[in-house]
């Protein structure tokens, strides 16, 4: 069967599904948005997980487009899947939306390697990264449905908004 896929209007932190996806920046470091809130959420132990990353595996920072999966502590999902949405003004053309792409793609390929069959998103790359919602909502939810049509094993997704407006143009699409 294809997945479930649904909308919520909430923190990503609180969601109980298998992965959360964490729209980090390359150094996996504390910043703001869903960064800042996962971070705090797991703190400190997330925090360490991170530095543990950057410091043996990526130490010039995690490429754009790029997952990789930490575990979870206190909160309901069992993993962070962490991955760097393009930032739209490092830009002069549209590769950012491949490197979006890449982004969810990644990140469900982590999930699959795991086991994981329930997974929750935030808008990549459509707050701090300043991208364009409208054309990031499309590809997140092409990507996602194509993705979920080859592989069953992946149960539900969830695409956690943080605000109407968010909300309302993800409506549109799902
Ligand atoms: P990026 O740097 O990839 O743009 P941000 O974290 O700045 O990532 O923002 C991505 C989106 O996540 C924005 O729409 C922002 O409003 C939203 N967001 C911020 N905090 C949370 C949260 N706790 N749960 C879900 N979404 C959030």
């Amino acid at each position: 069967m294809v997945a479930t896929i649904i909308l919520i209007l909430w923190d990503i932190t609180t969601q109980n599904t298998d992965a959360i996806v964490n729209a980090a920046n390359s150094t996996l470091l504390w910043w703001w948005g869903v960064d800042g809130a996962i971070h705090r959420a797991g703190w400190p132990m997330i925090l360490q997980a991170c530095q543990n990353i950057t410091r043996i595996e990526y130490p010039k920072g995690l490429p754009t487009g790029e997952a990789v999966a930490t575990v979870w502590w206190n909160l309901p999902a069992k993993r962070v899947i962490h991955t760097v949405g393009p930032r739209f003004s490092d830009y002069k053309n549209d590769d950012r939306k491949d490197d979006l792409f890449h982004c969810y793609e990644n990140s469900l390929k982590i999930a699959l390697d795991h086991g994981i069959k329930t997974i929750s998103f935030p808008s990549i790359s459509t707050g701090a990264y300043g991208c364009p919602i409208e054309e990031c909502s499309k590809i997140a939810v092409e990507t996602v449905r194509g993705f979920v049509e080859l592989y069953p094993e992946i149960e539900e997704v969830r695409f956690v908004l943080f605000s109407n407006k968010d909300y309302w143009v993800y409506q549109k699409l799902i």
